[in-house]
């Protein structure tokens, strides 16, 4: 009987405006659809959770819950009250339970943060990407700088002190000058948390069509490797502990929800488009959310963890395990991968699995080992992708 705290991930696929470069599953014309929609989520939570009382012969409690949208602080607070209530009486919360909700800065006012924060959210991710003019009006976001810096404020005068901040490096036209200036301007509001994510230009945006046509230079990945640099050198020299490959934090001010990713241990991914592992099992929902809202009302559930709203799933055979076991835990810059704990669960080394390509990364200087854990060295941080990409072929 597993009564392990599991986490529940909550899409909110709605936006007021679709940003430039996003390819998230969000949807900007179907607003009158989100009191319905907070029902099939709440639903699918009892759902889920009913399969997990079958399964495991008790309730689950959850330790971590992370709307991510879309714009999660679109909707009401009396919305995100019955999906939480919901969540709550399925899969009982742990008594220090991290509660995120992504936010728009121009989106939330006292009175929502005062909602929000009374129905147990308890940390805010704020999406401020930049504090330069120009940088903004490119990626095509509502906010300028000066909402972003309010709601900020506001967050912190109802009680929400376990702030988020995300930036992005690595635009169009972007200098190391004017990203020094968000990293300043953002470290200015004193944050616990910051993420820093380098834009990847997706297929299908219209940054990939003004890109395509000549509009927008490409991003030069040797300045993006610079911005990521300084940001690096930056954080360190205030204190802040490098944790993740894109996330920094002061002391114990991790994000435990995507710990739960990185460490990869079960989480639900619950609400149209999201994805979860749980059971050995990896699913993912219906992306387009009239369709996720008809199958919460008219289709019956599988088995745990697999609600009447899923579109795929599979086992995870011990080759997927593997890889994603390496390319999870070596994110973790300070906890690396537990060399022991590997060989417990695998009946085998990583030496046994990947000795020759371990070798090869550790004589080029990416991989290092110590004290029974592999790590990355500072040199792999930003081309970590190479790394995992050698030891999942
Ligand atoms: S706010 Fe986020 S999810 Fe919504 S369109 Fe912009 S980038 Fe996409």
């Amino acid at each position: 009987m597993n009564l392990d705290p599991l986490s529940l991930y909550l899409h909110i696929p709605f936006c007021r405006h679709r940003c430039a470069y996003c390819d998230f599953n969000t949807y900007t014309s179907l607003g009158d659809l989100q009191s319905e929609y907070a029902d099939a989520l709440s639903r699918e939570v009892r759902q889920v959770g009913e399969l997990a009382e079958a399964v495991y012969g008790g309730q689950r409690p959850s330790h971590t819950l992370f709307f991510g949208g879309g714009t999660p602080s679109l909707m009401a607070p009396a919305d995100l009250g019955r999906i939480l209530a919901a969540a709550r009486a399925a899969f009982p919360w742990t008594p220090n339970v991290e509660i995120t909700m992504e936010a728009n800065p121009g989106t939330v006012d006292k009175a929502y943060l005062t909602a929000v924060h009374n129905l147990g959210i308890n940390r805010i991710s704020f999406g401020v990407q930049s504090a330069i003019p120009g940088e903004l009006a490119l990626l095509e976001r509502e906010h300028d700088f000066a909402t972003a810096v309010s709601a900020i404020h506001t967050a912190r005068s109802v009680g929400l002190h376990n702030l988020s901040l995300d930036l992005i490096y690595g635009l169009p036209g972007q200098t190391l000058q004017s990203w020094q200036q968000s990293l300043q301007a953002a470290l200015a509001l004193q944050p616990p948390h910051l993420s820093l994510y380098c834009l990847t230009i997706e297929p299908g945006t219209p940054m990939m069509r003004w890109l395509e046509n000549g509009r927008i230079p490409l991003p030069d990945p040797d300045l993006a490797a610079d911005q990521y640099q300084l940001a690096c050198d930056l954080l360190a020299a205030q204190g802040f502990r490098h944790y993740e490959i894109s996330n920094w934090a002061q002391p114990g001010y991790e994000c435990e929800h995507n710990l739960t990713y990185w460490r990869n241990r079960e989480y639900l991914g619950l609400g149209a488009g999201a994805h979860g592992y749980a059971h050995n099992v990896r699913y993912h929902i219906v992306k387009q959310p009239r369709v996720y809202v008809r199958r919460m009302t008219e289709s019956t559930p599988q088995t745990f963890p697999l609600s009447a709203a899923v579109a795929g799933s599979h086992p995870v055979d011990e080759v997927e395990a593997i890889s994603d076991t390496l390319i999870t835990q070596l994110r973790l810059l300070q906890e690396g991968l537990d060399l022991a704990a590997f060989a417990a669960r695998f009946g085998r080394t990583l030496d046994d699995v990947h000795g020759e390509t371990l070798t090869q990364l550790e004589s080029w200087g990416m991989l290092e080992k110590s004290n029974g854990r592999l790590r990355l060295t500072p040199k792999s941080y930003f081309l970590s992708n190479q790394v995992f990409y050698r030891l999942s072929s």
